[in-house]
């Protein structure tokens, strides 16, 4: 069974819906993983800060995201007394009773309760415009599907109990529909998955039916050696492997998160990415074992990077025990480092400060050393490099730092 995964950007109007009703014509078997169509799941995020902050345009606020459900509804069924428009009616009253009973202040689980209504609208929008247009399938509620702990916002699975839920809850020989990123935990309260979460709820169907493939279908060929709104002459990947995924992500490639990768390499389940609208071409396949092709330089870049030199007050050497105080306060302060240099009075670090405790580290490091930085800096890394696109890459470029691997070469420039 092959298992694929629709994105927001897909499902983001009527025309869309459409063509996904067009890809799984050609399928009698599969499970269909989909998200929150196009912006909803923000939107809701923006209901979860009216509510805790009180706010008075929420009722407003909330209608017009069913409102906006309803738009793209009526442009799928022509039939105005359809059921859709009944379950959507029932979707926004029983949110709305949450929102007027609950009594936790807690925003992560409320965040839980709330976006899940995202995923909720477009999977019943779906599943009914294609069972509408002949494709018959069988909505399942994620929810009493994945299992996971009570860590709203970012839940792990307990795999022994989907397993247990998919086997019993997926025939197979038919067309699933289902939610990503959502599930539930112990007290059956929606949970969401985090980051990518549909994605990965992909991934975990996937593993748990043991899935010929999964596709994610996308609004771009497939993955490209770097991100196209910074660099000029992208290349399609045809195919790379798990590992390669994995590191492109690790230097920040928005490629396909690791969470995702994970459960799929552990079974050996291919990852086609594929273009929504062109659904002949081949676009990238991730799978195990498989050489890079083509062979390409690829390029990532991270910005908002903080160029830090260290070193001793008397330019004494820079030595273990120093090392690891420094990184003490690293960790103290929740700062990423994303590449080291050393040498031999001075220790250059390349951080990122997403907690916004840099200047808390610095004080506590100023009595002790001598400093210097640079914030705003850029972080290139370039896998599979050779002399030819070093040097076309270098070009004009103020370079504060560089450091070479045997596959990676990494730049710091102003
Ligand atoms: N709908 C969720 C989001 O936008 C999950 C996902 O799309 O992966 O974050
Ligand atoms: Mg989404």
């Amino acid at each position: 069974m092959k298992v694929y995964k629709f994105g927001g950007a897909s499902v983001k109007d009527s025309e869309g819906v459409k063509n996904l009703a067009r890809i799984l014509k050609k399928e009698n078997e599969a499970i269909v993983v989909i998200s929150a169509m196009d912006k909803t799941t923000k939107a809701f995020e923006k209901v979860v800060n009216l509510y805790v902050s009180n706010s008075n345009g929420i009722k407003d606020y909330l209608h017009s995201i069913f409102q906006y459900h309803r738009s793209i509804s009526n442009e799928l069924f022509e039939n105005e007394s359809h059921e859709i428009f009944s379950i959507i009616r029932e979707l926004e009253n029983s949110l709305t009773t949450f929102l007027s009973i609950n009594k936790s202040p807690k925003r992560a689980f409320i965040y839980d309760q709330v976006v899940n209504y995202g995923e909720l609208l477009s999977t019943s929008i779906t599943s009914n415009y294609l069972n509408h247009m002949g494709i018959i399938n069988t909505l399942v509620d994620s929810r009493n599907i994945i299992k996971t702990d009570s860590k709203y916002r970012e839940a792990n699975v307990n795999w022994d109990a989907t397993i247990e839920n998919v086997k019993n809850n997926i025939s197979p020989n038919t067309i699933t529909i289902a939610q990503g990123f959502i599930g539930s935990d112990d007290n059956n309260f929606t949970t969401t998955l985090g980051l990518e979460g549909s994605d990965y709820s992909a991934a975990i169907f996937a593993y748990c039916i043991n899935a010929e493939s999964v596709t994610v279908w996308k609004d771009v060929d497939g993955i490209l050696n770097a991100d196209p709104r910074f660099f000029k002459n992208t290349t399609l990947l045809n195919h790379i492997s798990f590992r390669e995924a994995i590191e492109l992500s690790y230097y920040g490639a928005s490629v396909i998160h690791p969470k995702t990768i994970q459960p799929l390499q552990h079974k050996e389940i291919p990852l086609y990415v594929k273009n929504f609208y062109k659904d002949e071409a081949e676009g990238t396949v991730i799978k195990k074992g498989t050489t890079m092709d083509p062979i390409t330089p690829c390029y990532i870049l991270k910005e908002n990077q903080i160029l830090l030199s260290i070193s001793a007050l008397d330019f004494s050497f820079i030595v273990e025990e120093n090392i690891s105080e420094i990184f003490a306060l690293i960790s103290k302060f929740k700062i990423n480092v994303n590449m080291i240099q050393n040498s031999a009075i001075s220790f250059s670090l390349i951080l990122e400060d997403k907690f916004i405790l840099f200047d808390d580290f610095l004080d506590s490091l100023k009595s002790k050393y001598r400093i210097k930085y640079n914030v705003d800096v850029k972080l290139y890394t370039i896998r599979h490099y050779n002399d030819n696109n070093i040097s076309t890459f270098e070009e004009g470029k103020t370079i504060l730092l560089k450091q070479f691997s045997r596959e990676t070469a990494q730049y710091i420039i102003k």
